[in-house]
């Protein structure tokens, strides 16, 4: 038998978007993750939900895993049986983006003038 996979919890910065390496989740946004390091020296997280269903759950929720990178895998096979792609171009996106941003952003204005202050002093508010 191979040796065990052993998780500790280990400090970082900055990478907690990658998925759990146990079933896929999201990892939480934590100084401080569950980790455990593959023989090749690669650094995986696991998420809290893995953690709270125990180390005896860990190879059902690493074979789910497992099934559902399969079926992804094969949809994205099919999407190849020839089809060509169309998209955007990254300055269409970027536009796309700017578009939005400055539409958030007059919301965001407009919201703005229409609320009434909540904070005595606060400019606008009657003293
Ligand atoms: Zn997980």
């Amino acid at each position: 038998m191979s040796a065990p996979i052993v998780i500790t919890c280990q400090p970082h910065f900055g990478y907690w978007s990658e998925p759990c390496a146990l079933c896929g989740g999201q990892t939480e946004e934590a100084a401080v993750l569950p980790v455990f390091v593959a023989p090749d020296g690669a650094e995986h997280f696991v998420c809290g939900e893995c953690l709270e269903a125990g180390a005896p759950a860990a190879p059902g929720r690493v074979l789910a895993w497992a099934v559902r990178l399969e079926r992804w895998a094969a949809a994205l096979r099919e999407l190849l049986v020839p089809r060509q792609f169309t998209m955007p171009s990254v300055a269409e996106w970027r536009a796309a983006n700017e578009a939005h941003e400055a539409q958030v952003a007059v919301e965001d204005f407009l919201d703005g003038l229409n609320r009434p202050p909540t904070e005595p002093g606060e400019p606008g508010k009657p003293t």
